[in-house]
Order: C-alpha cells, then structure tokens, then sequence
C-alpha cells in the first residue's frame, strides 16, 4: 500500500467512528431534547449534521485531490477542520491497529506533499525557504548556525554546507530552527511563498499544520545516530523538492 493511503484510509475510518457516534448519541438524547424544546433539538440536530458534513466534504476534497494530484481543494476551510478533527482519532486508531504513531505521521506527510504538489499552480511568488532542524547540525560543531547560516565554514562535518550551496543555486531562503517557536517566528519574518521543511515525523506534522496557509513540502531525516543527534538526509531528495517548489516543476515524491 503507497504510504499516503495509510493515514487517507485510518481518515475514512475515523469519519466512520465519528458519524456511528454522533448517531448513537443523537438517538440517546433526542426524546429527552424534544420533550424540552423541540426548537433546540433541531439547532443541535442542525448542529451536528453540519458539523460531520463539514469534515466529510474536506476528507472527500482530500481524498480526491491526493489520489489524482489535481487541484480539487480551493482554499476553503474544510481541509484544515478535517486534518484538526481527523488526525489525533487517526493516531488513536492507528494504535489500536498495531500502526505506530511515526508511521500515521509520515502517511500524513505524504498526503500533504500530494496536496501541495496538486496545488501547485496556486502558489503565490516562488520566494522558497529551506528549513531546517538544528539536528542536521554536526553535534560538536561550535559555530552558531541558528542566528545565520553564514556562521557555517562548510567543513564537510555536516551535510549544512551542501545545502547552503542548494540555497544558492535555487535562490531560496535557508533557516536553521531549534523548535516551533523559533520555526514560527522564521515564517512571519521571512514571509515565504512556500516551505521545504526538514526534520522528524513529529516536527512536520505540527510545522506543516502551523504554517498554514503557507504550503510545506515536508522531507523527512534520517537518523542513523538515533533521534535528534547529527540527522541526515537524502540532498537528491531535498533538491528535487526545492526546485519543485522553485519552479513548479521537477518530480518531487
Ligand atoms: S558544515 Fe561544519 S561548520 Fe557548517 S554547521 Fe556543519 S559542522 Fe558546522
């Protein structure tokens, strides 16, 4: 099964969940409602069922959009409602399901890049920013990339270097984040068009939900050293996304 489709079906399943829910709960305290004010019960009724369809027409929008990479998702709200409402469920039964957290968060990552990638005609500007976590970092390196990636001395201790000649080649912006807090005020400063973000399944999935509306184009590290010391990642892969996103074309994945 291609990876997107994990968190797409653990989606359709949730709705399931949701919808069973909401039923049962409505034939609890419908008699007890109407006896009260029937008025009221048909607000709640009216509630719920707008409130499940609007979930329902953003997962519709996501499923359609990611399965074919075409533009079906117009920016309305119901994506990001449907990701909000969605995806702890999807965690939880992911785990019910023997499916471990990092693999729903990675299936949701790849159902954003197929998101971003079908969307692509709408991105505004081509001004890209590169970010990166400070893992990618060499451990022992001194200098302070954080505050500037010009403090790098692109000794080759760590894959900075390499991608700071990337930045150069493609003209897009490079940051170096400790966390979301710095992560957030880099986005507000720099106003980029669109992301590339690298870092670890969990880092993504909140920084490609807090960026909104900012596209992200997330990429995954490697962590051979274990998590969050001297991370890796595939420059092939990060290339293809900058330039993707730089000019809309290439065959990001
Ligand atoms: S390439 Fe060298 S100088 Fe630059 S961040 Fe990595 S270890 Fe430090």
């Amino acid at each position: 099964m291609k990876s997107k489709w994990i968190f797409l079906r653990l989606s359709i399943l949730s709705l399931a969940i949701l919808v069973v829910s909401f039923a049962a709960l409505w034939y609890l305290i419908a008699p007890r409602l109407e006896e009260f004010n029937v008025y009221l019960a048909w607000v709640i009724r009216l509630a719920m069922i707008a409130s499940l369809g609007t979930v329902a027409i953003g997962l519709g929008l996501i499923v359609l959009s990611s399965g074919t990479e075409r533009d079906f998702l117009w920016p309305r709200g119901e994506k990001q409602v449907t990701v909000k409402v969605l995806f702890p469920l999807n965690i939880v039964l992911g785990r019910l399901l023997g499916i471990s957290k990092d693999t729903v968060r990675s299936s949701f990552v790849e159902v954003n890049n197929s998101l971003v990638k079908a969307s692509r005609k709408r991105i505004e500007g081509r001004r890209v920013l590169i970010l990166l976590s400070q893992c990618l970092q060499n451990f022992d390196c001194p200098h302070r990339v954080t505050a500037t990636h010009l403090n790098c001395k692109r000794c080759g201790k760590c894959q900075l270097g390499e991608i700071i000649t990337l930045k150069e080649k493609y003209e897009a912006e490079l940051a170096v984040a400790t966390g979301g807090t710095l992560a957030r005020k880099i986005i507000v400063d720099t106003r980029p068009s669109a992301i590339v973000a690298v870092a670890c399944e969990r880092d993504l999935t909140s920084g490609i939900q807090d960026a909104y509306p900012v596209p992200v184009f997330g990429v995954l590290n490697r962590r051979p050293y274990g998590p969050c010391y001297n991370t890796e990642i595939d420059l092939d892969r990060l290339e293809t996304a900058v330039e993707f996103m730089s000019n809309g074309c290439g065959n990001a994945n």
